[in-house]
């Protein structure tokens, strides 16, 4: 990837009068901050998806890369576990033919690349907006209808000392989901909790990022890596 630093993200979201960044963009300043991430990369045309893939190694996943598009899966957008060079051809047909439509209109540069996340993992969420009051906050859950649904999530202002991170780990009602439950194993929340910290860092240290949203994040006995992410800029 070539366009790494905040500074030339802004600049380039800016240039195309945008203020969401990529799923690319946002991973590479994630990643730059000490955060893991599956690392992401955008591709043209369906050869240079097989490229990418081959380069990236089996299976991987195939998402519709378009700044118009927030929610990837709601237009048939993603494409999980492709293990061969012919699935990812004919996913890369279905996801832009499945996104041209479903948003109409959308702008779409191609599909993006990424390695398949191992299973067994617990999605949790990390999510950082800013109030008009209290400036940058945190906001940890775990994934899917917990969040929806139930609105299980702990809320903490920025910057977080390692006590809050650890509290807005511990206190979520699903936080037994975490410590081992059935077949799944306990998660790492050490790394939960570094994972917290240093987003929260990141948010502390830049102005100009108005919303981040790590969804899903997958945990595991032996640290987490962020499978989707999302930044917003500050309007100018
Ligand atoms: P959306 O824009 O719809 O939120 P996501 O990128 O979050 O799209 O993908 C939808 C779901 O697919 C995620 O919630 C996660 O369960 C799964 N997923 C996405 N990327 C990966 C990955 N690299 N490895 C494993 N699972 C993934
Ligand atoms: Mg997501």
């Amino acid at each position: 990837m070539t366009v790494t630093t905040l500074t030339d993200v802004v600049r380039q979201a800016q240039a195309e009068g945008r203020t969401v960044l990529t799923e690319e963009e946002s991973k590479a300043l994630l990643s730059q901050a000490g955060v893991r991430v599956t690392e992401t990369r955008l591709a043209i045309s369906k050869a240079r998806a097989v490229a990418l893939a081959k380069e990236t190694g089996y299976p991987v996943v195939l998402k519709i890369a378009s700044p118009d598009i927030t929610h990837k899966s709601d237009v048939g957008g993603v494409r999980l576990n492709l293990a061969t060079a012919a699935a990812v051809r004919r996913a890369y047909d279905e996801i832009v033919a499945s996104a041209r439509a479903k948003a109409p209109g959308a702008h779409i540069q191609g599909v993006t690349v990424q390695p398949m996340a191992p299973s067994g993992g617990v999605e949790v969420i990390v999510g950082m907006s800013r109030d008009r009051q209290f400036g940058p906050v945190l906001m940890f859950g775990l994934g899917g209808v917990a969040v929806e649904v139930l609105q299980d999530v702990a809320f903490r202002i920025v910057p977080l000392t390692r006590r809050d991170a650890r509290e807005m780990v511990q206190e979520i009602k699903g936080y037994g989901l975490l410590t081992g439950f059935r077949s799944t194993p306990p998660v790492d929340l050490k790394a939960l909790e570094e994972l917290l910290l240093r987003v929260s860092d990141l948010a502390e240290r830049t102005p100009g990022l108005a919303e981040m949203d790590l969804n899903p994040v997958m945990a595991y006995s032996d640290g987490t890596i962020a499978v989707d992410a999302r930044m917003v800029l500050e309007k100018e």
